[in-house]
């Protein structure tokens, strides 16, 4: 089944049910399906039309509004980028009350490649807003450059995903979604920044919340410094909620706060891009180069890419892995300027056709932060640590562990409580565990210069074999129908279980860490 434009609720259903649950998040269950397995959400009886219009605070938030001086909302969300917005939109659509708080006002620039894959254009086809994609830049597949050879694969033919995708800045897309979630029924409250959390009592996991601090900014301060725990001004507020969602982002301060970590013996991003004028603006694949040379022509750490936008501009930037013993040393404005030298000539990139200084972010990855769920608390998104370590890709992961916590908390709204959370948990590892367990280990494999030459330099050679990793890399498999990609991936993934993960990966880091003479990151 493809996902067209204009995907209708019904066929948002049938997508739903023919996604494979092993890998990717099954829908919010509908509360007017009888037929739904585990009504979760279900319980919240549906509302009618004129209901819907009357908007916020809605029918359960009025009443406890009226019972007690500050309300209790089902849920607050920090954070309204893809994980915060794609979970409120799933709750709102279920009818539960959520508010989503957003420290910046919509619509905000936001530092990214502007790439969605087909596994993003599932997810927002299935929120109702492919239509809304319309005068983004359709692109069909990936060009990759690398030891002198490149290959062209087209996006592959899959029964639960598209075989295209868009490129569209985060400025046009989050503020879509978000306005999505809003006309579905959340609150959202932008320029407004959540400061603390209100911690009730300390919890097993991740302690017990009552609720967040906000504070509402003013425009000009709401690229300001950043809070800190404690830190409270004349104008805060307490918002309350029964569970709290933590969407934050790649930084986390608010995940921090709580006690979340990154595991520093996993693989980190971190990248940077900046946008250009090109006569190819529209050119229908983005291009992906896995060798970059210095004005020497020597090999330097890291990756890049271009993409193309379809406004005149394309999207350029590089990237860097922590698994790569050179991350320590490596200035990746630098890494910018050698790329921009020596990516094709007929892209015309040059100081002239730059729109101005690159600006860079992390990208925390492979699971790598935990942990994800408390008794009343659940992360999402790069808060979690959800990018795919294979290609860098965190927006679709943002939208589908929002859409798997916003379920999670259905289950636990209509009665099933903290247990719905440790399902949560289970439903990532279980989604994504083995994958990024594989992809881990790929990275950190191609971390080093001379199997990366090995490895890419065979693989360039062969279409085919290109066309089989894309599968795999861009998590595109198919488990329905196993052919050359799906074996090779068993193959690695028996492998990755032969390792202990943590043993090996420690190890790695040590000797990593051991050989640039500094911890990393
Ligand atoms: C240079 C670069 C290029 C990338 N390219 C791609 C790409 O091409 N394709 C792709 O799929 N992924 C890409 N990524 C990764 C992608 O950007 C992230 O994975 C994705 O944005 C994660 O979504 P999120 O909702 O978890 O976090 P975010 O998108 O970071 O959203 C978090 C939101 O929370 C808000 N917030 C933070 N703190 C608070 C607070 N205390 N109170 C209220 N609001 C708060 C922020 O303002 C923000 O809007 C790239 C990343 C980088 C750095």
């Amino acid at each position: 089944m493809t996902v067209s434009a204009g995907t209708s609720r019904a066929d948002r259903k049938l997508l739903a049910a023919a996604y494979d649950a092993g890998v990717t998040p099954r829908a919010v269950p509908d509360p007017a399906d009888p037929a739904d397995p585990k009504p979760g959400p279900a319980a919240r009886p549906p509302r009618t039309p004129a209901a819907k219009a009357s908007a916020t605070p809605r029918t359960r938030a009025s009443a406890r509004a009226a019972a007690t001086p500050t309300p209790v909302h089902d849920v607050v969300i920090v954070g309204g980028g893809p994980a915060g917005s794609s979970c409120a939109f799933w709750l709102a659509d279920a009818g539960w009350d959520v508010v989503v708080v957003e420290k910046k006002h919509f619509p905000r620039v936001k530092t990214c490649g502007d790439g969605l894959t087909p596994r993003a254009v599932r997810q927002l086809a299935d929120m109702g807003l492919e239509d809304a994609l319309a005068g983004s830049h359709k692109y069909g597949g990936l060009r990759a450059y690398g030891f002198g050879h490149s290959v062209e694969m087209q996006w592959p033919e899959h029964p639960n995903f598209p075989n295209y995708g868009y490129t569209i800045t985060r400025h046009d897309l989050d503020g879509l979604v978000a306005e999505r979630a809003v006309k579905a029924g959340a609150t959202l409250l932008s320029g407004t920044e959540v400061v603390a959390p209100i911690i009730l009592e300390a919890g097993p996991t991740l302690p017990h919340l009552k609720g967040v601090t906000i504070r509402e900014k003013a425009a000009e301060t709401v690229t300001g410094d950043p809070p800190t725990a404690g830190d409270r001004e004349a104008g805060d507020r307490e918002l309350l909620a029964r569970y709290v969602v933590v969407a934050d982002g790649a930084n986390s301060r608010v995940g921090r706060m709580l006690g979340t970590n990154r595991r520093r013996d996993l693989p980190l991003g971190m990248a940077l891009r900046g946008y250009y004028t090109s006569d190819r603006h529209d050119d229908p694949f983005i291009e992906s180069h896995l060798d970059i040379r210095d004005a020497e022509g020597n090999v330097v750490p890291g990756y890049g890419w271009i993409f193309p936008m379809g406004d005149g501009r394309v999207n350029v930037g590089v990237g860097l892995l922590s698994t790569d013993r050179r991350w320590k040393g490596v200035n990746t404005s630098h890494l910018m300027d050698a790329f921009v030298n020596w990516a094709p000539e007929s892209w015309g990139l040059s100081p002239e056709t730059s729109l101005g200084p690159p600006t860079g972010g992390k990208l925390p990855m492979g699971l790598s932060v935990g942990p994800r769920a408390g008794v009343n608390v659940l992360l999402a998104g790069d808060a979690a640590g959800t990018i795919n370590p294979f290609n860098g890709e965190g927006i679709a992961y943002g939208y589908e562990t929002g859409r798997l916590a916003a379920s999670a908390l259905g289950h636990a709204l209509g009665g099933e409580g903290a247990r719905a959370l440790a399902d949560y948990d289970r439903q990532i590892e279980a989604a994504y565990g083995p994958y990024y367990k594989v992809a881990r280990a790929f990275v950190r494999m191609i971390s080093n210069p001379q199997a990366m030459k090995l490895c890419v330099g065979v693989g360039m050679r062969s279409e085919f074999i290109m066309n089989q990793l894309l599968r795999i890399m861009a998590n595109l498999m198919r488990p329905d129908a196993p052919g050359p990609a799906e074996i090779a991936f068993r193959a690695m993934e028996l492998i990755s279980r032969l390792l202990p993960d943590e043993v090996a990966e420690l190890e790695a880091a040590t000797a990593g860490a051991l050989a640039s003479g500094a911890p990393l990151e």
